[in-house]
């Protein structure tokens, strides 16, 4: 499989070298140059596989040319063997139309480490044996922070540098990261928003001069394999609903884009999605974007759903491709004038087809807590404010009666755990795996939100070690 840019220009390349690039060097995102398609045979035959042999059938044709389907199946059970549920992505059924897709039951609680656990063993196998070391550089608004770390911690030829905006993640989230105490692991507080920690990083991938000093790499979901990992549950929780017999709906609480975008290309490669409906707190730009083509970054407000604090949703990008009939040049403009404005209107054309497989709510701090309420009393399940914002986008959605909808839910409630007992009066307890979080010792630099000064760190300690 080759992968090109959304931007047009750069080169086109292979599926590892994609995976240890993440950002194209014109700015633009990879994505694959065609959308591999299953028949209804084919998915109807995924029926009872396990998540493992789920992940080999749906990834195999984006690794094509690279890994073989055996070595895709190595790195996949040593991917999936770390976490702590049998099924991988078990479902919960809360009432007779809605489900839960439990994505959280990975080594940091959060649906990141379905996509990172299996990137780490990608990084492992491309780089091992090679005199290549790549430093990777993300930013987080909590989670994809704790699921990288865990992933490459230790590893050789690794090392990783990550921001997080200091004081807006939770407790559990910063320990996550700040407790893993490996010589190839580096924190950074940034005293700022994520927005402002990501906006750093996508800087420094653009920069000459850094680039000329190390060997860069995304782990944000900017990367493609990411994204494809995160195809597989879409697969196999509709095929558990009776795809492809039976059309099945997706609520995604949405930040990035890029876990719905994993939806969006499981519809392309065959699976009868009725609809997904991209679900965001009331940091809204994905929902003003679908609804009236306004796609403007406002300022960021605070939320109990940290991980969708976000103005900014790169993975967008990936979707506008297509829906320009992947005209690179064409998005090479309007994300210059978005750059430049903080702010475009998607044309109409463009919404009408996005429209066809998406719609969108907005969900604010009262209408989280009501659905965490309806998950306790009708369904039985203390759910986490993430997963409780695509619920409540679910259960408002305007999905015909006969077609279930399935919440993604993202993140285990022990990890936002004040503000889970805000809601029900039940506080989480942490799960065993995680040990003594909180009496771990804890390493973090912090930094002024100033590019130069975090620039200039990062090259130092890349340099020193
Ligand atoms: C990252 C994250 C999201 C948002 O996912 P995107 O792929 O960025 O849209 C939602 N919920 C939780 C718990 C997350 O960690």
């Amino acid at each position: 499989m080759d992968y090109i840019s959304t931007r047009g220009s750069a080169p086109t390349l292979d599926f590892r070298a994609a995976t240890l690039t993440g950002l194209a060097s014109d700015g633009g995102l990879y994505v694959p140059a065609q959308w591999p398609k299953l028949s209804a045979d084919e998915i109807r035959a995924l029926a009872g596989l396990d998540y493992v042999e789920t992940a080999v059938r749906i990834m195999t044709p984006f690794v094509a040319g690279v890994l073989s389907e055996d070595e895709l199946r190595d790195l996949c059970k040593a991917a999936y063997g770390r976490f702590s549920h049998d099924a991988i992505t078990p479902m919960v059924q809360l009432d007779h139309r809605h489900w839960l897709l439990e994505l959280f039951h990975g080594p940091t609680l959060a649906f990141k480490d379905v996509a990172l656990q299996l990137l780490g063993q990608l990084f492992e196998k491309f780089l091992s044996g090679g005199d290549q070391d790549i430093t990777i550089v993300g930013a987080t608004s909590g989670d994809t922070g704790s699921a990288a770390i865990e992933a490459v911690a230790g590893r050789e030829h690794i090392r990783i540098f990550m921001l997080h905006p200091e004081g807006r993640v939770s407790d559990v989230q910063r320990r996550q990261m700040t407790t893993v105490l490996a010589p190839n692991v580096h924190n950074i507080a940034i005293d700022g928003s994520f927005d402002d920690a990501q906006a750093m990083v996508k800087r420094l991938f653009g920069d000459e001069e850094a680039r000329g000093q190390v060997t860069l790499s995304a782990v944000n979901s900017i990367n493609w394999a990411r994204l494809m990992a995160q195809i597989v549950y879409y697969f196999y929780a509709a095929v558990r609903l009776g795809a492809p017999d039976r059309e099945v709906a997706f609520s995604v609480p949405t930040g990035n884009f890029g876990d719905v975008f994993a939806g969006y290309v499981a519809a392309q490669m065959g699976l009868p999605v009725a609809r997904l409906i991209v679900a965001t707190n009331v940091n809204d730009i994905l929902h003003r974007a679908l609804s009236n083509g306004d796609y403007s970054a406002g300022m960021v407000t605070p939320t109990a759903t940290p991980s969708m604090d976000i103005q900014v949703s790169s993975n967008f990008e990936r979707l506008l491709f297509d829906l320009s009939g992947r005209d690179g040049a064409a998005i090479r403009a309007m994300m210059a004038d978005f750059d430049a404005n903080r702010a475009m209107t998607i044309p109409e054309d463009m919404l009408t087809g996005a429209r066809a497989l998406f719609s969108s709510a907005s969900i604010d701090g009262d209408d989280m807590a009501l659905a965490l309420r309806w998950a306790q009393e009708h369904g039985g399940q203390i759910i986490d404010p993430h997963s409780a914002v695509g619920l409540a986008a679910a259960r408002a959605a305007d999905v015909d009666a006969h077609i279930p909808i399935v919440t993604l839910a993202t993140a285990h409630p022990a990890k936002f755990r004040e503000a889970v007992e805000r809601a029900t009066g039940v506080r989480p307890s942490l799960p065993a795996r995680l040990g003594n979080l909180f009496e771990r010792e804890e390493r973090y630099d912090r930094l002024p939100g100033d590019y130069e000064t975090v620039k200039a760190h990062i090259l130092a300690v890349a340099r020193d070690g």
